[in-house]
């Protein structure tokens, strides 16, 4: 058999298996090169396994809420590793559906990992392979501080293969692996601090979501300490962690240090020079609207890109440039503005469009915000209910919107639906024009005044 191919995807993860798999549908001959598992991040140590963790924790939360509603039940604790278990299960069982649905898909699995040789050709363990179209989709790997003692922490791959849930942990970072593994961790019962070089977790979401999180977080019992910034970690005699801050701060008796300080694009062992790829400053592969790094055949997709790193966003490049490259759609290609995100913090958020500041700066007094904040129904029984916010921030006569903007029980669920409205341009007035539904939470956003 030859080894060149139509299409060949680096990577195996949630761009690359969807590059090959849509060519593969025109009736493309596709490779797929893969160094770990299939599934990549997301599936792996991504979305999938934080979900199953962050549906654990959830389900702490209605346990604690079910003597309001009449239930006389004991908890006799939580069992981290038949959570974990169940988990990976679930996971194996999505490395082998790919397995198989590749080889049904007449696609090629190359396990190792890729290397260029030219601008047409890669190098998997020694093995040359060609093809004319190559989409790079490497994805991400976390980035730990370059600090005396950093590596007696662990980053959310380590928090994946935690085998017992640790008593005292400490999180650096406030972007979403921060907050949702601080939550989680917090609800299923650890003593959790959360360390911020800054004042906010969340840069750059809306502040009402930003401000409420964090009040329901320190509400949860999550020990939120801003401005720190770590300068040495020590373990002690008894085991334990010592975390040492610039200001002379210490924190002792720490059992799991996590950093989730972001994460930086897996390139440095593609070799890109061979086939004339550039890369920015952060190792990212910038690329054009239509997913091409500048060198023909050569395409970009995913994390490795530095653009919006959800594995719907990577999902949806490759996709798209399959469909350009092969299906005769010469206009395709991903939009990125409108791109709806949900962050499965404790409340969790969903977010999509401007900010009220961005819209601000971007059409000044033309903005008009539209914000409600409420105890949902759900919370109607208990001493504390968790608090729901919402924002539209709209713009111009016509009131079109802009931005929306939740946070609170249920709005994980409830934003895909508003999204594809405000993609169609909908209108305050088309929001108030619609029949709410009765009892929700969601029925506040077509009723806000
Ligand atoms: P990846 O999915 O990372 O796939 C890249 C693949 O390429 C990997 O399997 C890697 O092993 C392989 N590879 C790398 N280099 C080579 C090489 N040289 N040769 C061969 N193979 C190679 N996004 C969401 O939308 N929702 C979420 O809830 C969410 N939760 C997340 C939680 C965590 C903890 C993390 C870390 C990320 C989360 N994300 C989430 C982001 C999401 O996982 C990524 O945006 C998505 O996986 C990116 O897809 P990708 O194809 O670019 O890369
Ligand atoms: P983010 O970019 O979201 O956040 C990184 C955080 O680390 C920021 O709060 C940043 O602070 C902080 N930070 C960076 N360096 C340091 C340092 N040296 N000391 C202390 N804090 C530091 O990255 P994540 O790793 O959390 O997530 C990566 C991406 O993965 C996300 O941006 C998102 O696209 C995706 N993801 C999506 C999820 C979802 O869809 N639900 C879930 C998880 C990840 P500062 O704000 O001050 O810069």
């Amino acid at each position: 058999m030859s080894n060149h191919y139509d299409l060949i995807a680096i990577g195996g993860g949630s761009g690359g298996l969807s590059a090959a798999e849509r060519a593969a549908l025109y009736g493309k001959r596709c490779a797929v090169i893969e160094k770990e598992r299939l599934g990549g991040t997301c599936v792996n140590v991504g979305c999938v396994p934080k979900k199953a963790m962050w549906y654990g924790a959830q389900i702490a939360h209605r346990l604690e809420m079910a003597p309001d509603y009449g239930f006389d039940i004991t908890r006799n604790g939580f069992d981290w590793a038949t959570l974990c278990a169940a988990r990976d299960r679930y996971i194996q069982g999505i490395n082998d559906w790919y397995v198989n649905y590749l080889a049904d898909s007449n696609i090629d699995l190359i396990r190792g990992s890729a290397r260029f040789v030219d601008a047409h050709t890669v190098e998997v363990g020694g093995q040359h392979y060609t093809a004319d179209h190559i989409v790079i989709a490497p994805g991400g790997t976390p980035m730990v501080p370059t600090i005396p003692g950093a590596a007696h922490g662990i980053t959310s791959d380590g928090f994946f293969a935690l085998t017992s849930q640790p008593r005292r942990v400490v999180v650096v970072g406030g972007g979403y692996i921060a907050v949702e593994l601080a939550g989680l961790l917090r609800s299923l019962g650890s003593e959790v601090d959360l360390l911020l070089r800054g004042e906010h977790v969340l840069r750059g979401f809306d502040c009402l979501l930003r401000d409420t999180l964090m009040e329901e977080m320190v509400e949860s019992g999550i020990n939120i300490l801003p401005r720190i910034e770590l300068e040495r970690i020590e373990r002690s005699e008894a085991g334990t962690l010592c975390l040492h801050a610039g200001s002379g701060h210490t924190i002792d008796g720490v059992d799991c240090l996590i950093w989730a300080t972001g994460r930086r694009p897996l390139t440095d062992e593609l070799n890109l020079q061979a086939a004339g790829i550039e890369t920015d400053k952060g190792g990212f592969i910038p690329t054009d609207e239509w997913q091409e790094t500048g060198v023909e055949g050569v395409y970009a997709v995913g994390d490795v890109t530095g653009r919006a790193a959800l594995t719907p966003v990577a999902i949806a490049a490759a996709r798209r440039l399959a469909d350009r490259l092969f299906g005769g759609m010469a206009e395709r290609r991903l939009d990125y503005n409108l791109i709806p995100t949900v962050v499965f913090s404790h409340p969790p958020i969903g977010t999509v469009g401007l900010t009220e500041d961005e819209a601000r700066q971007a059409h000044g007094d033309a903005v008009k915000v539209y914000q409600t904040r409420f105890t949902p129904m759900l919370y109607a029984f208990g001493d504390h209910g968790v608090q729901t916010a919402m924002k539209l921030v709209t713009v111009g006569a016509q009131e079109k919107i802009v931005g929306c903007h939740l946070i609170g029980d249920g709005v994980d669920e409830m934003l895909q639906g508003f999204a594809v409205a405000i993609r169609m341009g909908a209108t305050k007035r088309d929001f108030d024009d619609t029949v709410a539904i009765h009892p929700s939470s969601a029925e506040e956003l077509v009723t806000l005044r």
